[in-house]
């Protein structure tokens, strides 16, 4: 039994002709002459660009691995004795009255009046685009909202001064989004990944925007394979890849150039560093962290292995 769909994905609007084999992902009978609308197919015409999530900037996107073993899986069983967020009152505890407020830190802690928080929303389009819905909401929830990785980097009225961000129209608007809204409890959290960290993310919205939470991340993006973003104008690939980041193909090549001008593809490629992690590092990190003034520092990590997971927890 495959958990998996392989060859085939409405993420990738790609699909087999018929029946596929389960573990291939190849129609039983794959067919001469087909037009190949799987992601075999399509990528051997079309190659990397079949791996991105489409249409590039609408969507957010979720993995169709079925695991055999999920939430639905565990039951939340009650008590008909006593109480937990509220007095053991059948006059006080009632649905709407039921504290489910927590705290997170490990010595100053981060008091929340809800018990979650949202997902990085960094420099992709239906970030911005949502962002106000989303920082509004969570301050008059109480919770944290998590400013993603690039924010800075792919602002394209950013100033940058001797590699350094000076200001950032769109880091600025997000992080006075939420202040305004803000009453106590929750915060705002600005993750910053390896560019981030090199044009001075972290330094700038402490400083310049008052941000107190910072989260250094193990792995950005796709974690184990890095970010990737889509760059429609060859002016923006120059942009991005002057201020750090690899772009390919290369902007700069005159032979790119004159390709993505008469239309052989469509789209640059942005992508971003991974980190690499190492103890000592993290700490002097964590260290500069505390010494330019945030207040609060978290770690962002991903699915890794569980040396990787101990790591983190140590
Ligand atoms: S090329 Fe056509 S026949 Fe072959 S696996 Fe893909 S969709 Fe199926």
């Amino acid at each position: 039994m495959t958990f998996a769909e392989p060859n085939r994905s409405p993420a990738t609007f790609t699909k087999t002709r018929v029946q596929p084999a389960p573990q291939s992902g190849l129609c039983v009978t794959c067919l001469d002459g087909c037009p190949g609308p799987c992601e075999v197919g399509r990528s051997a015409m079309r190659g990397r660009e079949v791996l991105y999530p489409q249409p590039y900037s609408k969507v957010t996107a979720g993995s169709e691995k079925d695991y055999p073993v999920d939430f639905s899986h565990f039951n939340i069983q009650g008590t008909c004795v006593g109480a937990i967020g509220a007095p053991a009152d059948s006059d006080h505890a009632t649905f709407p009255a039921v504290n489910v407020s927590t705290e997170v830190g490990a010595t100053d802690k981060i008091r929340m009046k809800v018990p979650y928080f949202t997902g990085a929303l960094g420099s992709t389009d239906i970030a911005r685009i949502h962002w106000e819905a989303m920082a509004v909401a969570a301050a008059i929830s109480g919770t944290l909202v998590v400013v993603g990785e690039n924010v800075c980097g792919m602002d394209p009225a950013a100033e940058i001064k001797n590699g350094r961000v000076a200001r950032s129209p769109e880091m600025e608007r997000r992080v006075k989004t939420f202040q305004r809204w803000y009453d106590g409890e929750g915060g705002i959290v600005v993750q910053y990944n390896v560019e981030d960290g090199r044009l001075g993310v972290p330094e700038y919205v402490v400083d310049q925007l008052g941000v107190q939470i910072i989260e250094p991340k193990w792995g950005q993006g796709a974690k184990n394979i890095g970010g990737e973003v889509k760059l429609p104008t060859l002016e923006r690939a120059l942009q991005l890849k002057s201020r750090g980041y690899i772009v390919l193909p290369d902007p700069e090549d005159p032979v790119v150039q004159e390709a993505f001008k008469q239309g052989d593809f469509k789209e640059f490629e942005r992508h971003s560093r991974l980190g690499m992690v190492e103890e000592e590092a993290f700490h002097k990190h964590v260290e500069h962290l505390r010494k330019i003034g945030a207040k609060h520092v978290s770690l962002k990590t991903g699915a890794y292995r569980p040396a990787d997971l101990a790591r983190a927890v140590k």
